[in-house]
């Protein structure tokens, strides 16, 4: 770690943080994308739930947790995907495992709960999802979902997300290979001009958004990974000409996977941000040698663009010089965040996320200002420790870090699963712009700083 030297720092985590120093690219100089340090209480979730990200927004997919049932509370209700027609998504359902199924084993227990779905709500698809406990006792999920799929004839697949198993990038991988289970019976040769989009979760209805941009510049979207999703139009994917990466962190893997497996290309791209945007849609339509979606996607974002100007300017008065802390999942989003912030006049201070790699960092690296620190895994200590000495004016994360924001009392933006308003594309740059600037110049700062540090 470059010249960090704290005493609220462990030392196994010194090689997370690195600050920017004269205008130098540290390259390799970033330890990430590893397991969190034992102890360090980092921010990240566990693998189970990592998982529960990627599949929950399948809007007619049964999600059964093996588990005992506090695992299940981590349900629709802090991942407000929406969807345009199904809604059994928002339920969870439990094995509900007690200490005699830990004892004598909870497969039986599982097999009656798939058997008791199946007859009472005829489902076309059912995900099982192992939890720590399971990961000890050592049932066979795989041998139950297994018998269930052959006696029904439906998609029965098992979620291999003990807690433990890893950290939430584990879990992301244990999804993508659930994804890549339900496709793989559906793989053609047999292809059709347009594009999936990965790892788009439809949070307040955002790949609704994506998919209308699509739509007007002429390029079809075959299937979307996993906002508002269902069976019958994942299974369409294979046919599609290439992917199309939102979230790389949670879906590159399912990206190379279906590239492996489904002859399927991918390339990352990113909603968040006008820069960002236009860049992404000129990218596909480029991607495809659909000249013509090229043109559109150029005139339809340069004329969304203007319609931005005179609104971005106004805020930059109120925003100009203000400094911002980042804390999120992937890298992407950081990345599109800090290019935002840049446009609304304000300076990146701090910078982190929980699964973002080398490349990722590399590139933050070279778009942060001079002294920026910037995390990987950070924990609660290290964020607040940073926050204050950088005197950062507002925190943009999710629900975990949004009482650490409120404790040192800054400002907060949630840019994570909660959020009501959707921030992708050009209507989710009016949201973002208006929504820091709302919580930034409340004035109930003016009566909480100082106070409660
Ligand atoms: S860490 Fe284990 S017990 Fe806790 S929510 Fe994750 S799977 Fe369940």
């Amino acid at each position: 770690m470059a010249d960090i030297n704290r005493t609220d720092i462990l030392h196994e985590r010194e090689n997370s943080i690195l600050r920017k120093q004269d205008g130098f690219c540290s390259g390799n100089g970033m330890q990430c994308d590893a397991a969190s340090v034992s102890g360090a209480v980092s921010q990240r979730a566990c693998a189970y739930t990592g998982a529960r990200v990627v599949l929950n927004p399948i809007t007619d997919a049964y999600h059964i947790i093996h588990g005992p049932i506090g695992c299940s509370s981590y349900t629709w209700d802090i991942r407000g995907s929406l969807t345009s027609k199904e809604d059994i998504y928002r339920n969870s359902f439990c094995t509900d495992l007690r200490e005699t199924d830990i004892i004598f084993g909870g497969a039986e227990k599982l097999t009656k709960a798939i058997e008791e779905l199946i007859k009472e709500q005829n489902p076309k698809l059912i995900f099982v999802y192992s939890t720590c406990i399971v990961g000890v006792i050592g049932d066979d999920v795989d041998a139950v979902c297994r018998i269930m799929s052959e006696k029904y004839n439906i998609p029965v697949i098992p979620v291999k997300s003990p807690g433990f198993s890893g950290n939430k990038s584990t879990g992301y991988k244990m999804a993508c290979d659930a994804i890549m289970e339900l496709l793989l019976p559906h793989k053609t040769d047999e292809k059709v001009e347009g594009i999936n989009i990965l790892g788009d979760y439809n949070l307040a209805g955002e790949m609704w958004i994506i998919k209308n941009y699509f739509k007007k510049i002429g390029i079809p979207v075959v299937s979307a990974f996993t906002g508002d999703a269902n069976y019958e139009n994942m299974i369409k994917a294979p046919s599609a000409t290439i992917n199309v990466v939102q979230c790389a962190g949670s879906s590159t893997y399912l990206a190379n996977r279906m590239e492996e497996e489904l002859g399927i290309p991918y390339l990352k791209v990113s909603f968040f941000g006008i820069e960002d945007t236009t860049n992404s849609l000129i990218r596909v339509a480029e991607a495809l040698g659909n000249e013509e979606a090229r043109k559109k996607a150029v005139e339809f974002c340069s004329q969304e663009a203007a319609k931005m100007e005179g609104f971005l300017e106004k805020y930059r008065r109120n925003l100009q010089g203000k400094k911002v802390a980042i804390y999120v999942g992937g890298g992407f989003k950081a990345i599109s965040l800090i290019r935002q912030f840049d446009l609304m006049g304000m300076k990146t201070v701090m910078v982190g996320t929980q699964t973002g790699k080398k490349e990722d960092y590399e590139i933050i690296e070279s778009l942060v200002g001079e002294d920026t620190v910037i995390l990987d895994d950070a924990n609660p200590a290290e964020l607040e420790a940073f926050m204050k000495e950088k005197g950062a004016d507002i925190l943009v994360g999710g629900v975990k870090e949004r009482p650490l924001a409120y404790k040192l009392g800054i400002a907060f933006c949630d840019h994570n699963h909660e959020r009501k308003r959707p921030l992708a594309g050009f209507e989710g740059v009016y949201h973002f712009t208006t929504e820091i600037n709302q919580s930034i110049n409340s004035p109930v700062w003016d009566y909480v700083k100082g106070g409660c540090v």
